[in-house]
C-alpha cells in the first residue's frame, strides 16, 4: 500500500511538534504513513488545499479550526457543539472533522479527583471547547476574562462570567490558565491581587501552556499547591487524532509511548 499522507495546517506552523508526534508513532507502529506541516495563509482555500496535496488526513491549529469546521462534509457531533474543528479524515471523498482538544484536555485533568469547581482564565478559543466539554461532564466552570466582550457567548451558553472589574471571588477546586499570557511574555493572566486571593483556597493550578514554567504556575508553587502543565494536552489529542488517522486500529495505549518520546526531545 503507498504510503498515506498527513499534516497540520496552520500559519504559523513551523514549532510545531504534531509532525514529530506522528511520524514517530507511524515508524514504531509500522504504520505507512508521513505527516507534514503546511503554512495556510488563507483558510477558505483548506479543502482545495487538502484535496490538491492529496492528503488523507490533517489537523489543524490557529487560526483555522473556525474554517476547518465549515469545510467539513459530515461534522462529529462534538465538533459541531463547539464550532470548532481540529481533526479532518478523508473519506470516499468526504471530508469528516472531529475535535480532540477537548477530550484531550478532560483525560490531562483527570488526575485531579474530587474536583466540581473549575475557574477558567481566559475566554478564547481554547476556552470554547474545553468548557463546553467539562459542563457536559458536570463540572461547574466559571470564566475569568480581561476583555468583556469575549465573555458574552459564555454568558448565553449559561456560563458564570466575569471580567477582572466585576470578579466576586468564590473558591475553585481547579483554576486553568486557558490565555496566552506567559507563552512569550511574563505576564501573569489575571491581576496578582486576585490570583493571590483565589489560589491558596484552591486544589491545583494547571497551564494550557507547555514547555516552560508560566509566571502562572511559578506563583501556584510559591503556595506549594500542585501543578500542571499543557503537555499531556498536547500529547492526549495527538493521539486522539492518531486514532482517527489510522481507523482505530490501534489503542490509545498502544500508541501513548511512541508519542510521549516526542517530550524527550526537550
Ligand atoms: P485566543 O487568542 O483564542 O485567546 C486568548 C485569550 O488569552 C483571551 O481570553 C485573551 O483575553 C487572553 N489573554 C491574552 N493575553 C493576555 C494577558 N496578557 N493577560 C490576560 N489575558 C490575556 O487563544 P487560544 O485560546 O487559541 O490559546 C490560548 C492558549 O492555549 C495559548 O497559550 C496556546 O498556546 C494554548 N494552547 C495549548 C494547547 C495544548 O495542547 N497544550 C492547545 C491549544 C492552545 P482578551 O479577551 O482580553 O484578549
Amino acid at each position: 500500500m503507498s504510503k498515506q499522507l498527513f499534516a497540520i495546517f496552520g500559519n504559523p506552523v513551523s514549532h510545531s511538534r504534531s509532525p514529530l508526534m506522528h511520524n514517530l508513532a507511524f515508524k514504531n507502529l509500522g504504520f505507512s504513513g508521513c505527516y507534514n506541516r503546511y503554512k495556510l495563509e488563507d483558510g477558505e482555500k483548506l479543502k482545495e488545499t487538502f484535496f490538491s496535496l492529496g492528503l488523507k488526513g490533517i489537523n489543524i491549529t490557529v487560526p483555522h479550526k473556525e474554517h476547518a469546521y465549515q469545510a467539513c462534509d459530515i461534522l462529529d457531533p462534538f465538533a459541531q457543539k463547539v464550532g470548532a474543528v481540529n481533526t479532518i479524515v478523508e473519506k470516499n471523498g468526504k471530508l469528516y472533522g472531529y475535535n480532540t482538544d477537548a477530550p484531550g484536555f478532560l483525560k490531562a485533568i483527570s488526575e485531579f479527583k474530587e474536583v466540581k469547581t473549575v475557574l477558567f482564565l481566559g475566554a478564547g478559543g481554547t476556552a470554547q471547547s474545553t468548557s463546553a466539554v467539562l459542563k457536559d461532564e458536570g463540572y461547574e466552570v466559571t470564566l475569568l476574562n480581561r476583555s468583556a466582550s469575549r465573555l458574552e457567548k459564555y454568558k448565553v451558553a449559561g456560563f458564570k462570567t466575569y471580567t477582572f472589574d466585576d470578579f466576586v471571588p468564590h473558591s475553585y477546586d481547579l483554576i486553568i490558565n486557558m490565555t496566552s499570557a506567559g507563552l512569550e511574555d511574563n505576564a501573569l493572566p489575571a491581576p496578582k491581587e486576585i490570583l493571590e486571593h483565589i489560589i491558596p483556597k484552591t486544589k491545583a493550578c494547571i497551564d494550557v501552556i507547555y514547555g516552560k514554567e508560566t509566571p502562572f504556575l511559578k506563583l501556584a508553587k510559591s503556595y506549594a499547591k500542585p501543578t500542571k502543565d499543557g503537555a499531556d494536552m498536547l500529547l492526549y489529542q495527538g493521539i486522539i487524532a492518531f486514532e482517527y488517522f489510522t481507523q482505530h486500529q490501534y489503542s490509545f495505549e498502544e500508541i501513548l509511548p511512541h508519542m510521549r518520546q516526542t517530550f524527550d526531545f526537550n
